[in-house]
């Protein structure tokens, strides 16, 4: 009786379609780890690129590159000059 057992038979742990399942299960969710990853890597690319962006363009004066105060900003959000150049400007 033992002997017709389908668990009794020692090759059924191993049996290969389970196996290629299993391979095929890990080889996807390290595709989706590696294409996360990538994501992420170019996601802090482009928070460093707009960053960089928003630096050259809210902090500094398009005219004479000084950078200009916070607290300008505060007044004037879109402020592209610094005060001196925005009084020259405005001659
Ligand atoms: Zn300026």
């Amino acid at each position: 009786m033992k002997k017709d057992d389908p668990f009794s038979d020692p090759d059924h742990t191993s049996d290969n379609a389970a196996v290629d399942t299993d391979v095929r299960e890990q080889v996807g969710h390290e595709t989706v780890e590696a294409e996360i990853k990538d994501l992420q890597r170019r996601l802090i690319n482009i928070e460093l690129a707009l960053k960089k962006i928003a630096k050259d363009r809210y902090e500094n004066c398009e005219k004479c590159g000084q950078s200009i105060p916070l607290a300008r900003f505060k007044l004037v959000p879109e402020a592209r000059f610094c005060v001196d150049c925005e009084k020259k400007l405005r001659k």
